[in-house]
């Protein structure tokens, strides 16, 4: 019988994580969420001095924010709790024990200069440095004063990564590495070993910075009697134009910022997805159950995914878009401007509406939709700035601004009565369009940019609309 699948997101809590940072926790998540396993939370904070205060509660709080849920992990527990490595010191050190008993585990007795000399001297005569070419011959029982070294048994490996194949190496790569350093502490190389197989993993989700040491691992699996995990090394993530690793340098913003700004976790969850992943066809937009329904190990692309916000954007903005009218006011209202706290919910929902179709995330609603809430100030540069209307004489502005005062003023306000006016209007005028509506959007709005603009008058009312015109007017 299959064992039942088991992943785990292993995170050390160093700082920030990015949307590439979190989508190692997205795959794992949806790998289980697909197979009706368990998705895993473990802190690796093994390197203490990379370690930042709130580092925790950040990752706790983005694997939340973006609805990945997991099934076990420090702040809820487990059956296999701790599940922060610093607090399972003890777990490793019999486990460290069972190598020293075995022959496999072996005190390092040189000092870091000692090793940096063998080094160099490798260096000198253009060889790798290997440090098991310098294993002690009778190494002393070890103290923990200094640091625990595996003692590795070089040989040739081939093995199944699931997203880049079948990988073989010579026993050139195999050494003998740290376990536990002088400071009591593991190695990740050696406790996340120990942790997988404690917590049952059955498949590695990690960055591919990770398989050149697979290997040493493989290595490792075997001295503890161990079976490995399935491994999947997800490739890197690449800044805009691909030359390099994306970085916060790109503008890569933490999950949480995007969160902040009013992307939706949904959202977020399918570009991420996206990030080296497709199912194999054109689609790029994907509901989370088709998420869970479709992934697959071997649709993950083996060379560097390009992380590009415009996208990011594009996807956010079809979400938006996808929402009811309620579902879109609730999810947006607190990012209205302040102006809209006097307004009815009726207004702010019709308001938001009118957004929906440009809104790429909803920190924009702001910017959007300020001039639905108050009477911004005459601003002589939307008109002398803009294409068409630079181009056309004020005085004749004028006269046509004063006659769309007038047709505007004898409509009922639906939009439909405020569209046949307003076609009307261009008719009689014989101007064009991008002049005539241009000038009573700018009039209204003060906005370089509305929705439709029936549409726009509509909402704004009667009073608004003709009190806006009319200060237009006094400014020619
Ligand atoms: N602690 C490692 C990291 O943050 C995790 C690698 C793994 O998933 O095994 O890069």
């Amino acid at each position: 019988m299959n064992k039942p699948v088991r992943t785990r997101f292993a995170p050390s809590p160093t700082g920030l994580l990015h949307v590439g940072g979190i989508r190692t926790a997205l795959f794992a998540w949806l790998y289980a969420r697909q197979n009706n396993g368990q998705f895993i939370l473990r802190f690796e904070d093994t390197d203490k001095a990379r370690e930042k205060d709130g580092a925790r509660e950040h990752l706790i709080q983005s694997l939340r924010s973006l609805g990945l849920q997991y099934d076990e992990g420090p702040d809820i527990g487990g059956p296999h709790a701790p599940y922060i490595q610093s607090e399972r010191l003890e777990i490793y050190k019999q486990w460290a024990q069972r190598l020293i008993d075995s022959g496999r585990a072996y005190a390092d007795p040189y000092s870091p200069e000692e090793v940096q000399a063998f080094r160099d001297q490798a260096r000198a005569e253009k060889k790798p440095f290997l440090y098991r070419n310098h294993r002690p011959e009778n190494p002393k029982a070890w103290d923990g004063s200094t640091p625990l070294r595996f003692k590795s048994d070089p040989k040739a490996y081939t093995w199944n990564d699931a997203v880049i194949g079948d990988v073989s190496t010579g026993p050139e790569v195999i050494d003998d590495f740290i376990l536990i350093k002088s400071d009591g502490y593991p190695t990740y190389n050696f406790c996340h070993i120990v942790d997988d197989a404690e917590m049952e993993i059955t498949h590695i989700f990690r960055g591919q910075e990770f398989i050149a040491s697979v290997p040493n691992y493989l290595n490792l699996y075997e001295a503890l009697g161990l079976q490995p995990p399935v491994m999947a090394h997800m490739p890197h993530i690449m800044a805009e134009g691909g030359k390099r690793k994306l970085s916060k340098r790109d503008g890569a913003k933490d999950v949480l910022d995007y969160i902040r700004e009013g992307y939706l976790p949904e959202a977020l969850r399918s570009f991420i997805a996206t990030l080296g992943w497709n199912d194999g066809t054109e689609q790029e937009v994907f509901t989370t159950d088709e998420l869970i329904a479709k992934f697959s190990l071997n649709r993950i692309g083996k060379s560097g995914a390009l992380f590009d916000e415009r996208r990011l954007n594009w996807v956010n903005g079809s979400f938006i878009r996808e929402l009811s009218l309620d579902e879109l006011y609730e999810r947006s209202k607190s990012y209205l401007p302040k102006s809209a706290a006097s307004f009815d919910e009726a207004y702010k929902k019709q308001v938001v509406g009118l957004a929906q179709e440009r809104l790429k995330y909803f920190a924009e609603l702001p910017e959007l939709t300020d001039f639905f809430f108050e009477d911004l100030p005459v601003n002589p540069e939307l008109m002398s700035g803009h294409k068409q209307l630079k181009k056309t004489e004020p005085q004749e502005l004028k006269q046509l601004l004063e006659s769309a005062l007038e047709t505007i003023s004898e409509s009922s306000f639906t939009v439909d009565d405020l569209t046949t006016r307003l076609n009307q209007l261009l008719e009689a005028s014989g101007q064009k369009p991008a002049v005539l509506f241009s000038l009573i959007r700018i009039a209204t709005t003060q906005a370089p940019n509305s929705p439709g603009l029936a549409d726009t008058l509509a909402v704004l009312g009667r009073e608004t609309t003709l009190r806006r015109i009319k200060s237009q007017l006094a400014s020619f």
